[in-house]
């Protein structure tokens, strides 16, 4: 491991306007007057993605993924080349690079592609000329040259692909809040800073909704051991530390509360009851590269069940075209859609060795008359989707129900 190398990635609220830039370069700089080699992930200034998105979607509603990566990766090039004017200013030496200057190479599936490799070449060869070399997060190139992006939040998987490539002794994620919370601080005024988390964990939370990491590059972090630092780009403190599972970690029954809006559910009606339906289903679903998240299937009594799963809510287009055509072959009775859910999760390793999780839940939700239409659990974790409105109401309830993270 390099002792003397820091990947720090600073989110796109950490870069919302100039003044934000130039506090960014200056806690760059002071990192670099301590002796440290610098490599610095950046994201797009804002809110610039989904706005960039916003104005595809005026042009059309099914655009192409391609054209979308072409799009959406400018957002990113804009913030490093001002990252590194700024850092000038203060008088070091910093060069900004795009993802495929760099050689982040990917695979070739558009708007969520994966990392393959990383040329590290040129990184290495500009830090030893002691620059901060700054790279565009959230892109890289496939094997023909197109541009990729690495799916919503992905300057925090180039950020810990970089960790891993150049041996960097901490991975510092900078954003907008002091660490990761027991629930979203935007929802839970009360919600409590932890001081670590396990990866595990993490990667529940992140992949349940805590938007303040990437899921996917939590996975990576977790594969390769990289420890990440997740902290505030506007205060000095110590934030929170993503590691491995420790031992009192198990004490803790529930660490945090989760809140997703960002699912639909289809159904399709009237399904014939006999085998091979739900991989006919299914199987068309994987074949395009939609990800499912919960399915349902009721009861049959009369020879024919209605079947429900989650995508994510930017699948849905995509997913009723391809479902009107299967619902067609198999002879369904037809299909519908409700975008009107959300997703409420409680995450904790505790409970593997606790019982009683979900009566607690439950009942938490019932106190406040919440109707919860589909559940799923895991080793760690319950989910229910509930009415839309219902959400921000749900967390809250079961964040006072499991005593934000407290021992019960
Ligand atoms: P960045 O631009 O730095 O990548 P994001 O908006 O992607 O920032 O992520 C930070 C946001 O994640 C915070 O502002 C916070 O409201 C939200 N968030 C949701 N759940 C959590 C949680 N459990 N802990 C901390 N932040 C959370
Ligand atoms: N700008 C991208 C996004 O908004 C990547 C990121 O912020 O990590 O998803
Ligand atoms: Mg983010």
């Amino acid at each position: 491991m390099d002792d003397r190398l820091i990947v720090q990635k600073y989110g796109g609220t950490s870069v919302g306007n100039t003044g934000k830039i130039m506090n960014v370069a200056k806690r760059v700089v002071s990192y670099r007057n301590k002796g440290y080699d610098i490599v610095v992930v950046v994201s797009a200034l804002g809110d610039t993605t989904d706005e960039l998105l916003a104005l595809a979607s005026k042009i059309t509603k099914t655009p192409s993924e391609r054209e979308i990566d072409m799009l959406i990766s400018t957002g990113e090039q804009v913030s490093v080349a001002l990252l590194a004017m700024a850092v000038h200013k203060l008088g070091k030496e910093a060069i900004s690079f795009t993802g495929s200057q760099v050689g982040i190479i990917t695979d070739s599936s558009h708007t969520k592609a994966r990392i393959i490799d990383v040329n590290t070449k040129k990184i290495q060869e500009e830090l030893a000329k002691g620059k901060v070399v700054i790279v565009a997060g959230f892109q890289g190139t496939n094997m023909d040259r197109e541009i990729t992006t690495l799916g919503r939040g992905g300057s925090d998987m180039t950020a810990v692909a970089l960790a891993k490539v150049l041996n960097a002794s901490l991975c510092e994620i900078y954003t907008d809040v002091e660490g990761v919370y027991t629930a979203d601080p935007r929802i839970v005024k009360d919600a409590k800073k932890l001081d670590r988390i396990s990866y595990e964990e993490m990667l529940e939370l992140a992949s349940l909704g805590a938007q303040v990491l990437q899921a996917r590059s939590v996975e990576v972090a977790s594969k390769f051991n990289i420890p990440i630092h997740v902290r505030s780009s506007f205060s000095e403190k110590e934030g929170t530390f993503i590691t491995k599972e420790v031992k009192a970690m198990e004490d803790v029954l529930v660490s945090g509360i989760t809140l997703n809006k960002d699912e639909a559910k289809v159904t399709v009606r009237d399904v014939p009851d006999k085998p091979g339906i739900a991989a006919h289903i299914f199987g068309a679903i994987a074949a395009n590269d939609i990800n499912i998240d919960m399915i349902i299937q009721n009861v049959s009594r009369t020879g024919c069940t209605d079947v429900s799963f989650t995508v994510m809510a930017g699948d849905l287009p995509k997913t009723m075209k391809l479902m009107k055509k299967v619902s067609e072959e198999i002879g369904a009775g037809g299909i519908i859609f409700d975008k009107d859910i959300a997703k409420v999760s409680v995450v904790g390793i505790g409970m593997r060795s606790h019982s009683g999780v979900a009566s607690t839940m439950f009942s938490a939700l019932a106190s406040k008359k919440i109707n919860i239409s589909m559940i799923s659990t895991s080793e760690i974790k319950i989910s229910c989707i509930v009415r839309r409105n219902k959400g921000e109401e749900a967390v809250r309830v079961l964040h006072k129900e499991f005593n934000f993270g407290g021992k019960k």
